[in-house]
């Protein structure tokens, strides 16, 4: 059976393009906006260079959830309820790719796929740069 949606890489030089959904048109990233409100297309989104992963649809984020303590699980991480939480997990235990994978790993949806652009050599910002984004094109709500 199939596990999660399909990444799709894609590589660019320089900054990152204004990001249209392409189900919609609505503009979800541009240079002067970074963080508008989604269309119901954009199930997910997180770039390298933040901690936090922006989920915008529940179920997602439930089983991404229960995806990150099993990884925690299997890789014997000592899980302290006090201090530790799916976000602390994710940024000092994750790299890139594995939140790009799990997040992937989370969808549940034929017609959904994910997007990761990275971009390299910056002028004047970090050597490497990626966004992630996942769109579905069948929404029905
Ligand atoms: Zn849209």
């Amino acid at each position: 059976m199939k596990k999660g949606i399909p990444v799709i890489k894609l590589e660019w030089d320089g900054e990152l393009p204004t990001f249209f959904c392409p189900v919609c048109g609505h503009t979800y990233w541009s240079e002067e906006a970074s963080s508008e409100e989604p269309c119901k297309h954009i199930l997910y989104s997180f770039i390298s260079e933040a901690p936090d992963i922006t989920i915008h649809k529940k179920g997602i984020e439930e089983k991404f959830n229960s995806l990150i303590r099993q990884d925690a699980v299997n890789k014997s991480y000592a899980w302290n309820d006090e201090s530790d939480d799916i976000e602390t997990y994710c940024n000092e235990e994750l790299d890139f790719d594995e939140k790009v994978n799990i997040l992937a790993e989370s969808v549940d949806s034929e017609s959904a796929f994910c997007l990761e652009m990275t971009s390299n050599g910056m002028p004047c910002g970090p050597v490497s740069f990626g966004a992630v984004i996942a769109v579905d094109y069948n929404v029905n709500e």
